[in-house]
């Protein structure tokens, strides 16, 4: 039988995972095959939160790189977020899976403010919880958002879907030597600096005990085969039995 070995988990997506060609913009058929596996974790009958990435509209270091005021460089990506946000949210209605979406920064005309309890009880409902502006403060990415949402709202585990199916010694596109690592405990993915998550994300991970796994969202079923507990991706623990035993 498939029993979820995570009942709650942290999503978190970057905003690439909507864009066409050229890494820009929302196109809604991508939303919607994020929306619908999602949805077939939802199936097994896991929580989901999801925290959303800006990469397809504004990075804060675009703006910066510029001579932008950091500050309202980051602004601009918190609330580009919520954009994602809104389509993903459109996209799990059309598939007829309930969402909502919660903002960090108030935007109350299209979106609920975040409250933790108010997010939570979305899950218990059986709701898809999408969190749009990140943490709501500039300086920080929405890695760090993902695993600061994740311990407030009791996940299990972060998920970071990305387009590659782990940490890798090496540029895997560059370097055919580069082997993927299965397990990797915090110092190590801090060490190395891999760049699979920044160091704010990472420690807040480490220093509340929140597993991350890094997969390939587009690989088939890979969300599926992740809350089942199975060896996919890379997992970022402390260390000693990781995949259990
Ligand atoms: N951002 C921020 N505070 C947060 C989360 C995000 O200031 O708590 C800003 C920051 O400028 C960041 C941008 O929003 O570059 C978009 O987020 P991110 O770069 O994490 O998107 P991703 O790379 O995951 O698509």
């Amino acid at each position: 039988m498939n029993v979820p070995k995570y009942k709650r988990v942290l999503l978190k997506i970057g905003g690439e995972a909507f864009a066409g060609p050229g890494g820009m913009g929302i196109v809604p058929q991508l939303a919607e095959q994020v929306a619908a596996k999602v949805r077939a974790v939802r199936q097994l009958g896991v929580q989901v939160v999801i925290v959303l990435g800006a990469g397809n509209f504004w990075r804060g270091k675009d703006g910066i790189a510029h001579g932008m005021d950091r500050t309202t460089a980051d602004h601009i990506g918190m609330l580009a977020t919520v954009m994602n946000a809104l389509a993903l949210r459109d996209a799990f209605e059309r598939l007829g899976t309930e969402a909502r979406v919660q903002t960090a920064i108030e935007i109350r005309s299209v979106a609920e403010p975040y409250i933790r309890l108010r997010a939570i009880r979305h899950l218990e409902k059986g709701r898809v919880v999408i969190i749009g502006a990140g943490t709501g403060n500039p300086y920080f990415t929405t890695d760090t958002a993902g695993a600061l949402r994740a311990a407030e709202t009791n996940c299990d585990i972060l998920i970071k879907a990305t387009k590659v199916d782990g940490v890798y010694s090496a540029d895997p596109r560059k370097d055919d030597a580069a082997q993927r690592y299965e397990f990797m405990t915090y110092l190590e993915a801090l060490n190395q600096k891999v760049g699979v998550m920044d160091s704010t994300a990472l420690t807040l991970c480490m220093e509340n005990n929140l597993p991350i796994l890094v997969l390939n969202l587009w690989q088939p079923n890979s969300l599926e085969r992740a809350v089942l507990g199975e060896k996919i991706g890379t997992l970022i623990t402390s260390g000693n039995e990781p995949w259990g035993s």
